[in-house]
C-alpha cells in the first residue's frame, strides 16, 4: 500500500440506472482497521455502493481506490483476490454441502487456493473463528438463521480479505444474537480487519462503527462519528422521510 493511504476511498463514484441516479457523487474514506457505517433510507443507493465496491457493478464515473490503487472496474473476482470481501443480504450457503465442505469450496479461490487436508485445516480454524467449531459437518441446509450467517461470514474470511463488506449481516437477529454478532464484527477488527457496514440497526452503529456515512437519494449527506451524525437534522428528515 501506499503511505498513508486508505484501505478503501471512493471519490465522486456515480452510478445511474436509466434515469434514476442510484449513486451521486458519493465520497467516502476506510481508514486501515476503522469500522465505517453505510447508512440511509431504503432506496438511498447503499447496496449499489456496495456492488461498485465489490465489482459486482461497473460505475459510469468515479474511482475507487484499494489500499491507494486502483480496483475501478476490474471483474468482481479480481476484486475479491486483492482482499476485498462481502457477505450478502440473502445469504448464500450452499445448503447441501457440510459447513466445512461450503469453506473448503471457497478456500480454492483464494490467490494461494489451498487443497485437501490444509483447506480442512484452516476450513475448521475458520468455522472455529465464527463459532461454528462444533458444526462442521452439519449441511448449511440445516443451520439456524444465525449460524448461516456466521457461515457466510467464515466464507468471506476464507480469503484472507483486508476489507470486509457487510450487507445487513446483523439483520433479522434476535436481541442475544445481535450481542453475539456485535461481538464478532468487533473481534474482527480488533485483528485488524477494515470493515464497511451497511447496516439499520442503529443500537449496532452506534457500538460498532468509527464513523458513519449517511446516504440519502444517492448521496452522502453527513459523515462523522454516529453519535454526531444521527442527531444532524439533515439525518433525521432523510429518515423520517424516506
Ligand atoms: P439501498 O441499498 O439503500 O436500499 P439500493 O442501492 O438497493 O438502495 O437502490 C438505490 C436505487 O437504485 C433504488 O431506487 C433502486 O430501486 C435502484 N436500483 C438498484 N438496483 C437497480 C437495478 N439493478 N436496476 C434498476 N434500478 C436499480
Amino acid at each position: 500500500a501506499a503511505p498513508g493511504s486508505a484501505t478503501l476511498e471512493l471519490v465522486g463514484l456515480r452510478k445511474a440506472f436509466g434515469g434514476l441516479v442510484a449513486v451521486d457523487d458519493l465520497d467516502l474514506r476506510a481508514a486501515p482497521g476503522e469500522i465505517v457505517g453505510l447508512i440511509g433510507p431504503n432506496g438511498s443507493g447503499k447496496t449499489t455502493a456496495l456492488n461498485l465496491i465489490s465489482g459486482a457493478l461497473k460505475p459510469d464515473s468515479g474511482d475507487i481506490l484499494f489500499k491507494g490503487r486502483p480496483i475501478t472496474g476490474l471483474p468482481a473476482n479480481r476484486i475479491a483476490r486483492l482482499g476485498v470481501a462481502r457477505t450478502f443480504q440473502i445469504v448464500r450457503v450452499l445448503e447441501h454441502l457440510s459447513c466445512l465442505e461450503n469453506i473448503v469450496a471457497g478456500l480454492a479461490f483464494r490467490p494461494q487456493p489451498l487443497w485437501g487436508d490444509a483447506a480442512r485445516r484452516r476450513g475448521r480454524e475458520l468455522l472455529d473463528r465464527v463459532g461454528l467449531a462444533e458444526r462442521a459437518d452439519v449441511p448449511a441446509g440445516d443451520l439456524t438463521y444465525i449460524d448461516q450467517k456466521r457461515l457466510e461470514l467464515a466464507r468471506a474470511l476464507a480469503l484472507d480479505p483486508e476489507l470486509l463488506l457487510l450487507d445487513e449481516w446483523l439483520a433479522g437477529l434476535n436481541p442475544s444474537e445481535l450481542v453475539i454478532g456485535i461481538e464478532l464484527i468487533q473481534s474482527l477488527r480488533d485483528e485488524g480487519l477494515t470493515i464497511v457496514m451497511v447496516e439499520h440497526v442503529m443500537d449496532a452503529i452506534r457500538t460498532l462503527c468509527d464513523r458513519c456515512v449517511v446516504m440519502n437519494a444517492g448521496a452522502r449527506i453527513a459523515d462523522g462519528p454516529p453519535s454526531a451524525v444521527l442527531a444532524e437534522p439533515d439525518v433525521i428528515a432523510a429518515y423520517l422521510g424516506g
